[in-house]
């Protein structure tokens, strides 16, 4: 008897390159292969950090990034596409025209604007260029907190009334679909929002006590961009992605680095 063998999904992501290992391209790949994909990895800029935070970044240039972009592209097939760190106006442009050229679907975009230490990842006047010409590409779009109010200009604290107004307000900026991510909320438990033209749902796990939550925004979409090649639904996939992150949060504590100092403010990678 022949064996078919089914192509593996793949996922394109392109995102920040972490040293320290737990957030951007290094975080997507591990996620992606775990799920049984295969990830095709483009970097937007390389940063120099570690468990204290984000210390320095440099995007690449732009005709570095359509490079990197059109030589795989003219070579690979890709299912699904996740945007992180873009850093800057003019690295959204290049991706903005290379996901048109090629006509890229399931794109999920995590709308990375500041990391948790503070550091800027996308400079103030490429958020409008984002919204306006990015939005409009992407399958879904995951937005946490602080994103959410830089959009919407709003002072939203992550009150479980307010989520799915706010939610509705990002649904409007024009992608296909959002996710308003609770991580960073004050609910008890961790609820997501995801507003589909179809309507809302809302998403919940309880919230894992963890010093290695360092990248969980990039997990979470690349996880969901990784169900999508597989060709799950937008809603099966974030609930599958949802419920992978729960379950690597749980398990997080498996990974014991060791440090130089005994600081203890640390975030650690997931896995
Ligand atoms: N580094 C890179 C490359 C990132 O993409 C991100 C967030 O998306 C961060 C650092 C910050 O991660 P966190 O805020 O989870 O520590």
């Amino acid at each position: 008897m022949k064996t078919i063998f089914k192509p593996t999904p793949t996922v394109l992501t392109i995102a920040g390159f972490d040293p320290y290992g737990g957030a951007g391209i290094q975080i997507d790949s591990k996620t992606i292969h775990a799920l049984g994909g295969y990830a095709y990895t483009v970097t937007t800029a390389l940063t120099a950090q570690n468990s204290q935070g984000v210390y320095a970044l440099e995007p690449v240039s732009p005709e570095m990034l359509r490079l990197q972009l059109t030589t795989l592209l003219d070579d690979v097939k890709v299912d699904a596409v996740k945007i992180g760190m873009l850093a800057n106006t003019a690295l959204i442009e290049v991706v903005v025209d290379v996901l048109k050229k090629y006509a890229l679907s399931n794109i999920v975009l995590d709308p990375v604007m500041i990391s948790s230490s503070g550091k800027e990842l996308l400079e103030e006047e490429a958020v409008d260029v984002m919204v306006q010409r990015l939005f409009p590409l992407c399958r879904l779009i995951t937005p946490n907190l602080m994103e959410t109010n830089a959009l919407l200009g709003t002072q939203y604290k992550g009150e479980m009334k307010e989520s799915i107004v706010m939610a509705n307000g990002l649904f409007k900026l024009g992608a296909d679909a959002v996710l308003l991510k609770g991580g960073h909320g004050i609910e008890k438990e961790a609820v997501d929002c995801l507003v589909e033209p179809s309507g809302v749902t809302c998403i919940s796990t309880p919230r894992v006590n963890t010093s290695h939550t360092h990248g969980t925004g990039c997990m979470l979409s690349s996880a969901i961009a990784t169900y999508l090649a597989q060709t799950f639904t937008l809603k099966s996939s974030v609930k599958g992605a949802k419920n992978f992150l729960y379950e690597r949060l749980q398990a997080s504590k498996d990974l014991n680095l060791s440090y130089q100092s005994n600081n203890h403010d640390k975030k650690e990678p997931i896995f």
